[in-house]
């Protein structure tokens, strides 16, 4: 399975994009950043776009992707699969003909480039080559984590959250699982604020660690680009070497 990182940030900066994964060049993982990273040519090859949740930093790039679909006129169309709570929210508040064009209706009813894909909850169903199975998370709004396996390997996506425990109770045993790739937005001197907010600093990350398989790599995104150097270093002195911040722009290989 290949990874690559087209937005690692939980928020926008001068280089730094909101989280957005590409996974085998077909499928995306969340949609904060797409058109800014990707060629045209590359962002017609997408074919499923995996969204956590609705907050703008996981899909304000699909709002463009859906605009260079509409333009090309190859009958190139995305699939923006989800639990239903964020389909329907995509659906009403996004892609509603006022915030933006509804895509699924563009540009024809019948053929348009932009279709929705219901996923069932805590049951593993295909998506293109994939197999994926949601599972609700602790965040601020209905947030799915996904469990990605193609087969022989699989990660474990946490979407936004604070501490949990049925995503990593659902990856129990399953076999060929690589990394896991996990939320951190805030510093721990902002754990009050990212207790509120449903987030992870890198103190809770320490104590998430032991409700994971011990041997499992621990990818970490979305921290807020203002912090980036605190909760490195941060990272870095109780993470130990199980724990690595994925960089932007690389792709990794499972
Ligand atoms: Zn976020
Ligand atoms: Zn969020």
């Amino acid at each position: 399975m290949k990874i690559r990182v087209l937005g690692a940030f939980g928020g926008e900066g001068l280089g730094h994009r909101p989280s957005s994964f590409l996974i085998n060049d077909r499928v995306l993982i969340d949609g904060g950043s797409v058109t800014g990273a990707l060629t045209v040519p590359e962002q017609l090859r997408i074919e499923h776009a995996l969204v956590s949740h609705a907050h703008l930093d996981h899909i304000a790039g699909l709002v463009y992707l859906t605009e260079t679909l509409g333009f090309c006129e190859t009958g190139a169309a995305v699939t923006i699969a989800s639990i239903d709570p964020v389909v329907t929210t995509l659906r009403a508040g996004v892609f509603n003909n006022v915030l933006w064009p509804d895509f699924s209706r563009i540009p024809h009813a019948d053929v348009p480039v932009v279709k929705y894909r219901t996923l069932v909850e805590d049951v593993e169903q295909r998506l293109g080559d994939l197999w994926v199975t949601p599972v609700q998370v602790q965040h601020t709004v209905p947030t799915a984590g996904f469990i990605v396996h193609d087969g022989s390997t699989g990660l474990i996506y946490s979407g936004d959250t604070g501490p949990t425990a049925a995503l990593w109770a659902a990856a129990r045993g399953l076999h060929g699982l690589r990394a896991v790739i996990l939320e951190c937005a805030f510093p721990n001197r902002l754990a009050q604020l990212a207790d509120i907010a449903k987030h992870m600093t890198p103190d809770l990350i320490r104590r998430e660690l032991d409700k994971l398989p011990p041997d499992l790599p621990v990818w970490i995104f979305h921290v807020k680009p203002q912090f980036h150097e605190e909760v490195a270093e941060e990272l870095e002195r109780s993470g130990g070497d199980r724990v690595q911040l994925l960089e932007q722009d690389r792709t990794y290989s499972l």
